[in-house]
């Protein structure tokens, strides 16, 4: 190894987890705090848990919950144009009765 280029490695780190799990590691960090470790993600614990720490899954969720409150009071453009077409269409014959 060249000398003074290397980082001293500790080889007793303590990796502390969010979910509150711990285990002994070595690193050239002194202590390491993650987010997500063996016993919490749910790779191995079988368990369906969103990790989103920029909150993406939550707010794409709240997105939906409000397109299905709003979806069936909504009408589209197709049914919009259909009501146009449809009042056009008693004026005009409104008009040729007047006309008669
Ligand atoms: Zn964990």
């Amino acid at each position: 190894m060249k000398a003074n280029i290397h980082p001293k490695y500790h080889p007793n780190v303590t990796v502390t987890c969010a979910c509150g799990n711990s285990f002994v590691t070595g690193s050239t960090r002194e202590t390491l705090r993650v987010e997500i470790c063996g016993a919490c993600h749910p790779f191995y614990t079988g368990k369906e848990k969103f990790v989103d720490t920029a909150r993406r899954v939550e707010k794409f969720q709240e997105k939906m919950a409000r397109v299905a409150a709003t979806s069936g009071t909504r009408q589209g453009k197709r049914a919009k144009v259909a009501k146009k077409k449809a009042a056009k269409m008693a004026e005009q014959t409104a008009v040729e009765k007047d006309a008669q």
